[in-house]
């Protein structure tokens, strides 16, 4: 996508924001900075689908690791005793396993969103992966307060709301991967 104007990214609301009605409210919010919904549907995805959602490789995999470990030092709290390890790439494979579980339980709602600097502007609007961390104004710090010290304990991924892509590549990748070769995007003027 060489306009900027007509930058896309791919957002995936997640089965809390489904449960809890906020389907309207995370649309409202898009739309109201002006970004344009090009693309609209709720599904049930299989494990299968999930899976291959989520990257697979140990860099990916760690980093979720390594987001448990910084809230877990954050609040003094005992790594081992929750996780069984601190091998934050053992620690990112349970991650992977409770957010693939979390995902497939409940219909989800998957679009493609088009704008100014989508990918980033989306982002920005949904607000950082851990709602505790997350600032008011943003979807996540105005309806959430997940945290991994929480899920951890629970055996469960933090629940979050929405999934986003974070770079124009995961982008296109992703809308390949739920919409298919020729994504159902609509072409209109925002008016
Ligand atoms: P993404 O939606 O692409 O950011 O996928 C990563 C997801 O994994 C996050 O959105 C959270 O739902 C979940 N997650 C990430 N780090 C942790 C963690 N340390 N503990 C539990 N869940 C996590």
């Amino acid at each position: 996508m060489n306009q900027p104007r007509e930058e896309r990214t791919f957002v995936m609301l997640k089965p809390d924001g489904v449960q809890r009605g906020l389907i309207g409210e995370c649309l409202k919010r898009f739309e109201q900075r002006g970004l344009k919904v090009v693309a609209l549907e709720m599904f049930k995805p299989s494990y299968e689908q999930m899976h291959e959602h989520y990257p697979q490789d140990k860099e990916w995999i760690k980093r979720l690791g390594e987001k448990a470990t910084k809230t877990y030092a954050e609040y003094g709290l005992d790594i081992e005793r929750d996780f069984g390890t601190t091998d934050e790439l053992e620690m990112g494979r349970q991650v992977r396993t409770w957010l693939i579980d979390y995902m497939t339980s409940a219909p989800l709602v998957r679009m493609v969103v088009e704008g100014v600097h989508a990918v980033d502007m989306v982002r920005k609007i949904i607000g950082p992966t851990l709602p505790y961390m997350a600032d008011m104004g943003t979807l996540r710090g105005d309806y959430s307060i997940d945290s991994p010290a929480v899920s951890t304990p629970e055996k469960r991924a933090v629940m979050n709301l929405a999934h986003a892509s974070e770079t124009q590549e995961e982008a296109a990748h992703e809308i390949k991967h739920w919409f298919g070769d020729n994504p159902p995007v609509f072409e209109y003027d925002r008016i």
